[in-house]
């Protein structure tokens, strides 16, 4: 059986991973540049920062299974279960990818075939799936299954293009699903911060959530921090330029690292946490032959993000 996935973050490279190792024909379509999805990590100015998620935890014995598996390949190692005077956070193992959140991915994708900058314009159903890109070659591929792993307001936008519906009790539950964003400042630091492992503060101030220091958490060579603005602080100044919105974080993470930031640029993260999601870790309908997967649904994290992935193989597998 020939399967489409679209959106290469970690739902649909654990779901495609799933998938092939079944014995099934696998194609992941991704509009970015690369794998990750939010798991991003991000060269700036010999740098290397994780500008989207952090880490990861893993809870459920899937996920176990599959960190073993990037441990033994030396993709990811832990990075810290507590951070002192954070005693009101949960003692629980925090995961990292050696060279950056990314790298984890990249691994699971070298087992199934993915098609980079490949914007998913419109899905057509009729005895087969028929996936259209937009721009780059228009390119147009055909499926017997189709996974959609983007965030559901995402996904809603690409059944709105393509004029496609399911039953309306799930049209319904899928527009309840929302999301936090995230505005994130990634900068250059003129010298090592004051931080001391594993370099990260969480909410020192009410308008920014995060700030890590990625030179203390041992992914760049060159001093660079990461700083996650609230979702508030985020929605107040989304449609800002760079310069009104960047000067009073780069201040906030000045005083705390204690070192000057050089130079700095923001990312806007549109569909950051969900905050409401779907109510099922995935959805499949033989009918249709259509899977919708991704964070929307197993909730917020990685790891929820990853099961609700594998979930989705396993409802395929089970439905042939
Ligand atoms: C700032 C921030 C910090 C976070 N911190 C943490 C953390 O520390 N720990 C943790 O566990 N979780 C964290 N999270 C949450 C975590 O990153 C997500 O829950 C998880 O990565 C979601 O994975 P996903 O596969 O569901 O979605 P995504 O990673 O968003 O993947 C969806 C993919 O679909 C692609 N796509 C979208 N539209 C199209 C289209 N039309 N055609 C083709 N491709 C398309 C996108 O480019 C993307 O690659 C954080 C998130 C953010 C934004």
């Amino acid at each position: 059986m020939k399967i489409i996935i679209v959106g290469a973050g970690i739902s649909g490279c654990v779901c495609a991973w799933r998938l092939a190792e079944a014995g099934q024909d696998v194609v992941l379509l991704e509009k970015g540049r690369g794998v990750g999805g939010r798991m991003a990590t991000r060269r700036m100015k010999g740098a290397r920062i994780d500008h989207g998620a952090q880490f990861f935890t893993a809870r459920d014995p899937r996920m176990v299974e599959i960190l073993r598996k990037w441990e033994s390949a030396k993709y990811v190692i832990p990075w810290y279960d507590r951070i002192s005077g954070r005693e009101d956070l949960t003692p629980r193992v925090r995961f990292r990818g050696v060279d950056g959140m990314t790298a984890p991915v990249k691994g699971l994708a070298k087992s199934f075939c993915f098609k980079k900058e490949f914007f998913v314009d419109s899905i057509y159903f009729d005895e087969e799936w028929q996936i259209n890109e937009r721009g780059g070659e228009n390119r147009r591929i055909f499926a017997d299954h189709l996974v959609l792993t983007l965030p559901v307001p995402q996904i809603l936008e690409l059944f709105e293009r393509s004029h496609f519906e399911l039953e309306s009790k799930i049209m319904d539950q899928l527009s309840t699903v929302t999301y936090t964003r995230c505005l994130a400042l990634l900068g250059i630091l003129d010298k090592p911060s004051v931080l001391s492992s594993p370099g990260t503060l969480t909410h020192p101030i009410p308008e920014i959530d995060w700030i890590s220091d990625n030179q203390v958490k041992g992914v760049s060579e060159v001093p660079a921090c990461t700083v996650h603005a609230s979702d508030e602080y985020s929605k107040q100044f989304w449609d800002s330029s760079d310069q009104e919105r960047g000067p009073f974080l780069v201040e906030a993470a000045e005083k705390y690292l204690e070192a000057k930031i050089t130079d700095w640029t923001c990312h806007r993260w549109g569909f950051a946490k969900p905050l409401v999601t779907f109510g099922e870790t995935q959805y499949t309908s033989a009918w249709d032959r259509l899977s919708l997967a991704g964070d929307s649904f197993g909730g917020e994290r990685i790891e929820n993000a990853a099961m609700s992935g594998w979930d989705a193989a396993d409802a395929i597998l089970n439905q042939m």
